[in-house]
């Protein structure tokens, strides 16, 4: 047993969930990683850790559970802790939360995986003592995760950074895009899967020289150029799998310089570009560390 507050975190992916038990610095204590199948086995699997985990660690303070969406992040909502919309078989409707408390309770938050991560990044890795930033994840979809003015952003429901619009020049890219609901959005240009749709391997196997890595460094460039306008992030973080290769960051810098063309006079993107745009500073750890973070949050309020 242990005497310091233990915390609860779910980074819950489309692919894969990771559970974990971390302490207050976002150490990780135990650990498990199982394929997300339907919404029963994979909760349950998740309740089955918290609950072998619990008996040898001691009760958790609170549980973070940073999810792919879209879902309802309001507790003042009466969808709250559900998955809305997502094309994932068989998850649209799962009342997440719901299932989780029923067996824990304990402080929950629910939040996306992109807001976790961008929290896990605040709190230990690459957005400390920031107040105003942005986190993206370029994988298997593009998301964004915003921390405005020191608090996470949710609005109406919360951003959906991957699906707006880019110019898309259909003569010099004739891919249509891979968004089953919009087609040619960012995520329907730029994601993993759209990336091996138009190429014809994963984006992994596609090597350093490759043509896909300037045109895939544009729209994300094109995008970005649209988050600084709106949002005025004083940092932005690029996670997720295709942000991996090398290559990429170093492209999507100069270009973001040049589409901005020099019109945001800060020092801190026409001199430091290098730190503005940046991979994150927990690495892969990023989504674990973003689900305690989310649980540190959960449990302090609950204390309040
Ligand atoms: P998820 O989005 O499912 O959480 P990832 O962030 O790893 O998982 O994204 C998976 C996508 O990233 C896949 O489309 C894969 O082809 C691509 N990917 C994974 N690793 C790399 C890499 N090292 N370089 C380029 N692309 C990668
Ligand atoms: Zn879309």
């Amino acid at each position: 047993m242990n005497n310091s507050p233990l915390y609860g975190g779910i980074e819950g992916g489309g692919t894969k969930f990771v559970c974990a038990i971390g302490d207050a610095e976002g150490k990780s204590l135990a650990e498990t990683r199982f394929p997300t199948t339907n919404p029963e086995e994979t909760l349950s699997r998740a309740l089955d850790f918290f609950r072998d985990q619990t008996r040898v660690f001691g009760p958790l303070a609170g549980l973070g559970v940073a999810c792919f969406g879209p879902l309802d992040p309001n507790p003042a909502s009466p969808t709250y802790g559900r998955i809305l919309a997502t094309p994932k078989s068989g998850w649209a409707g799962t009342d997440v939360v719901g299932a989780l408390q029923s067996a824990l309770p304990v402080p929950i938050a629910f939040d996306t995986d992109v807001n976790g991560a961008a929290l896990g990044e605040w709190r230990w890795g690459a957005a400390q003592n920031l107040s105003t930033f942005l986190y993206f994840t370029v994988g298997t979809g593009i998301g964004g995760g915003a921390m405005v003015e020191g608090r996470l952003l949710h609005g109406l429901i919360h951003p959906e950074m991957g699906h707006i619009p880019l110019p898309h020049s259909f003569t010099q890219d004739p891919f249509p895009g891979s968004c089953p609901f919009h087609g040619d959005c960012f995520e329907g240009l730029a994601s993993g899967p759209a990336m091996e749709k138009r190429w014809g391997r994963p984006a992994e196997h596609l090597p350093a020289d490759h043509p896909a890595w300037e045109l895939e460094a544009h729209y994300i460039a094109r995008a970005l150029q649209g988050f600084i306008c709106s949002f005025s992030p004083q940092r932005i973080i690029l996670g997720g799998g295709v942000a991996q290769q090398p290559v990429l960051l170093p492209l999507v810098r100069a270009k973001v310089l040049t589409y901005l063309n020099n019109y945001i006079s800060s020092e801190t993107i026409l001199s430091y570009m290098d730190t503005y745009i940046v991979s994150p500073g927990l690495g892969a750890r990023a989504g674990v560390c973003g689900a305690f973070a989310l649980a540190q949050q959960a449990a302090a309020e609950a204390a309040r």
